[in-house]
């Protein structure tokens, strides 16, 4: 088998808010796909960015008084703990206002414009006459040109996917001020998409049986000239004016790429700086970004929602077929999530939140495990049913999966001294069958039907329970004289239930990586399907490996914000205190909760943070705790923290403490710190920080 290639990406989540579950199910989804592939040997590389630009985020990072950069700086320091807690694992996480983007897009810019492909036209566009500024699409709204829906965004319907201008609206209204836009006349750089030449490539691009059917099929609806014979791709608005956040078009003062233009570019961006970064190299890889860019076995691959389907099937190939470059393999088109049916507002999210999940200490591999039973190579969307979500965790992957374990191991360890025996023929037997499964396993992997996958594997979980239910094992174990069975019993559970963590193992990698430390065996891929651990194989001791689901946890998951509280549990008090205690001193006197409620203290985002010139004691913080400016606090950690360290990083904060004039500046808060008693001879002061799925702002009581 020859080793593919796979360059792999998800849709890059616009930087003005955090993570939603829609954005987790796709990096689940992507993530489970890239872990299969590299199971049968590929080599992937997988990469994700921030979509810094565009408007919004320029007028998001007005109201609250930061730079755009700081912004989406600041937005980025939030990515990991929900990459982190979900396990997804990409290789790299860049921004596309990194400068890699900005050569990227420049160049393809340049290389289009040699190919005849940009013009330019003097177009009316909306105007807001009381904030004097050309309106950016999604702050224009109205009635779809093409459906008719109410209250769409200026540039494409999220009822029907229409992709319009906003000109086309039917009763536009300003979103920033409500007023009614007038229209102005500026000179916009457009991408020629009716140009003959990206019609035929297009039709071909998308038609050559590639694509999704329901994905190609829409696309030809949207290739398919109207009555008139006009085509029915227009070409392409790729121009803003100033001010605007974003990469500046070559010899074009004052022209901005439209955000559209470089965030797909972004891919490209991400993967460079992993190449430049030494990434590859590390693994093995010598080539330069170029040089893999270049290499025409490399398969690229977008996961991507329903709703940016035009922009990836339509702009994207067209910009990278006629700049010359690689043109995607494919672009796997996903659905939306609903929760119990109901449909999530990008505004508003869904009843899920991601971080809620997780500090509730529910694990995400049940979230992982879930999401891939629901997906399958459709673009249909999937529904989040808490009562289906518990029934199939705790039946199916505790019930049938983990079971098989803990109903065998014991007796391994206990009566066997932990060795594997020899198999009786039914044992072998239903062992090899499990193993005969690895490559149509495989296959539905790669095809994206998780949903089967999951389907296939825990009908080879129901077979492997038939045949302890059969041999009862806990029965066997009372004989003496049966020894030998129990062993070939338990032995014949341990092979299956390695198998079956194996075929599991792109949906559950933290739970399987477990299994492969109590089994005492290497990470397995799917080569390794077909050896077993064979007699006298010594397996480790079994501890439980997954809880059940408390169908109490989805009562809280699902709980109005407001009901949820910030407190943070209280550490036990010690039992005496004494001068070697880390306490110190004696507890202070007692105080009623209408004096401990006088200090208002806060969750507070550290969203920056430095030394201060002339002083080794202290650290000058900003401070965000949900006001509309930052807090600056004086704090005396120089000798115990780096201020990259704590950039990011969630903190509590005496929010109410009287502001003090200091003689770097006023201090108007206090951060919250711990240190021992005896600092001389124990010195280390620790930083309090709350559990995941605090926010800034937050009262703590
Ligand atoms: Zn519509």
């Amino acid at each position: 088998m020859s080793v593919r290639q796979l360059f792999v990406t998800t849709a890059l989540p616009y930087a003005n808010g955090n993570f939603h579950i829609g954005h987790i199910m796709e990096y689940i989804q992507a993530d489970i796909w890239v872990r299969a592939q590299r199971m049968q040997g590929h080599q992937v590389y997988f990469v994700g960015a921030d979509d810094a630009h565009g408007a919004p985020i320029m007028i998001a990072a007005e109201k609250v008084g930061k730079t755009p950069q700081q912004f989406v700086a600041d937005i980025a320091q939030g990515r990991q703990q929900y990459l982190d807690g979900f396990h997804v694992a990409f290789d790299n996480w860049h921004s596309t206002d990194g400068p890699e983007n900005h050569a990227l897009a420049k160049e393809i810019f340049l290389e289009l414009q040699k190919e005849g492909l940009i013009t330019t036209k003097t177009i009316e566009q909306f105007f807001d006459p009381e904030k004097s500024m050309f309106l950016p699409d999604r702050f224009i709204k109205g009635e779809c040109p093409k459906c008719g829906s109410q209250d769409q965004y200026g540039d494409s319907c999220e009822n029907c996917g229409a992709v319009y201008s906003p000109t086309e609206l039917k009763n536009p209204r300003s979103t920033l001020s409500g007023a009614t836009p007038v229209l102005k006349t500026s000179e916009h750089y457009f991408f020629k998409l009716s140009d003959p030449k990206c019609l035929a490539f297009l039709q071909t691009w998308t038609q050559d049986g590639k694509l999704q059917s329901e994905v190609a099929n829409k696309v030809r609806e949207w290739l398919t000239p109207d009555e008139e014979g006009k085509s029915g791709l227009g070409d392409w608005d790729i121009s803003r004016d100033a001010p605007y956040f974003g990469i500046e078009i070559p010899n074009a003062p004052g022209k901005y790429f439209y955000v559209w233009l470089d965030a797909p570019i972004g891919y490209l961006a991400s993967l460079k700086n992993y190449f430049d970064k030494g990434g590859p190299k590390a693994r093995g890889d010598a080539r330069s970004f170029e040089q893999y860019m270049n290499d025409e076995k490399v398969e690229q691959y977008h996961f991507i929602g329903k709703d940016i389907t035009y922009f990836h099937t339509l702009f994207w190939p067209a910009t990278l077929h006629f700049s010359h470059r690689k043109t995607p393999n494919n672009v796997f088109v996903h659905g939306f999530i609903t929760v119990s049916g109901e449909k999530m507002s990008k505004s508003r999210g869904t009843g899920i939140d991601p971080l809620k999940f997780l500090s509730l200490g529910m694990n995400p591999e049940w979230m992982r495990y879930y999401i891939a039973a629901k997906l399958n190579a459709k673009v249909e969307d999937i529904d989040f049913n808490p009562e289906d979500f518990v029934a199939r965790v705790n039946a199916d992957l505790i019930g049938k999966f983990i079971n098989i374990a803990s109903r065998s191991a014991g007796f391994i360890s206990k009566r066997f001294e932990g060795k594997m025996g020899h198999l009786s023929e039914e044992g072998a037997a239903l062992v090899q069958h499990l193993q005969q499964s690895a490559g149509h396993i495989a296959t539905s992997f790669e095809q994206r039907e998780f949903g089967k996958v999951l389907r296939d594997i825990m009908l080879l979980a129901d077979r492997v329970n038939e045949y302890v239910d059969a041999h009862k094992p806990w029965e066997l174990a009372k004989h003496a004289d049966q020894a030998a069975q129990l062993h070939q019993v338990c032995s014949a559970c341990i092979e299956s239930f390695r198998l079956l963590s194996l075929y599991l193992k792109p949906v559950l990698p933290a739970l399987v990586r477990e299994v492969e430390g109590f089994l005492q065996v290497a990470p397995m891929d799917f080569a390794s399907a077909q050896t077993i651990l064979g007699q006298g194989h010594e397996i480790g001791v079994y501890k439980h490996l997954m809880q059940r689901v408390d169908p109490l946890m989805m009562d809280k998951l699902f709980e109005a914000p407001e009901a949820t509280s910030a407190s943070v549990p209280a550490p036990a008090a010690p039992a005496h205190q004494g001068a070697g205690d880390p306490g110190g001193t004696a507890i202070e006197g007692v105080i009623g909760i209408e004096d401990f409620s006088k200090v208002d203290l806060r969750i507070a985002l550290i969203t920056h943070c430095e030394s201060v010139p002339g002083s080794t004691k202290l650290l000058r913080l900003e401070l965000d705790v949900g006001e509309e400016k930052t807090r600056q606090v004086f704090s005396g950690i120089a000798a115990h923290y780096k201020p990259e360290d704590l950039i990011g990083k969630l903190t509590v904060m005496v929010a109410n403490l009287a502001p003090r004039k200091m003689k770097f500046g006023a201090s108007e808060g206090m951060v919250l710190a711990a240190s021992h008693g005896n600092e001389k001879e124990h010195p280390g002061v620790f930083v309090l920080s709350p559990w995941p799925g605090a926010q800034a702002g937050m009262r703590i009581r």
